[in-house]
């Protein structure tokens, strides 16, 4: 059994060492999300094959088209290495990969994987130009926040474990269940960081615990 010292050893050297986070680049705002890990200290990787996930620290699903992600994941395990991946590892996800991690989709019906206790209304405010920016009220240190919605899902109910850290009317904007965070919103668009940090600190915490099984 590891001694208090060893474990305070290991801690310390999570936190030293830079993080390793993917971005699912299937299609999408991918590129703006690498820059902001990037500029955060965090080593990022662009993830385009289920093989390409083993040794990353934390995955961003970026916003973008769910139903045309759905069609790439569909192929080669992809989707299944996906959830299993979700299961087990922090996942930060915007918009369409909101959509995708939650548990039940309308608006239509979609395929999900079920990792997010949630469900989520596609295009729940209308077609691309009833898109907007909002600054709203959340629980992130630093006080309310600049959002920015395209196109965005509308998350209609949350489970139990699942902490809803702003807002939009009464429905969540931004959530966390665990290891995973989730986000109606564009944090990857403003200069705002303070989502992208809250997320490296999940990805920090859950690695100083060690590999998990
Ligand atoms: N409307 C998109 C979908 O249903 C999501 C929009 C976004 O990611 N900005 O997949």
């Amino acid at each position: 059994m590891a001694t208090k010292a060893a474990e305070q050893a290991q801690e310390s050297a999570a936190n030293t060492k830079p993080l390793t986070i993917g971005v699912l680049a299937l299609q999408g705002d991918y590129e703006a999300h690498a820059r902001a890990f990037t500029s955060r200290g965090a080593r990022t990787v662009l993830v385009r094959k289920a093989d390409e996930l083993a040794g990353l620290d934390g995955l961003v699903m970026p916003g973008g088209e769910s139903t045309t992600m759905l069609k790439f994941l569909e192929k080669d395990g992809f989707f299944e290495a996906l959830g299993k991946f979700a299961a087990t590892k922090p996942v930060f996800a915007t918009c369409a990969g909101c959509i995708l991690l939650a548990s039940e989709v309308l608006h239509p019906e979609q395929r999900s994987l079920g990792a997010l206790d949630a469900t989520v209304e596609r295009n729940a405010y209308g077609r691309q130009i009833d898109s907007t920016i909002l600054t709203l009220a959340t629980e992130l240190p630093g006080g309310p926040l600049e959002m920015v919605f395209i196109r965005s899902p509308r998350i209609t109910r949350v489970g139990e474990g699942v902490k809803v850290l702003a807002r939009r009317d009464s429905f969540p904007t931004l959530v966390r269940q665990g290891t995973l965070l989730a986000a109606t919103f564009h944090p990857e668009m403003t200069a705002d960081t303070r989502v992208q940090q809250l997320f490296l600190e999940m990805v920090r915490a859950h690695k100083a615990q060690g590999p998990s099984t």
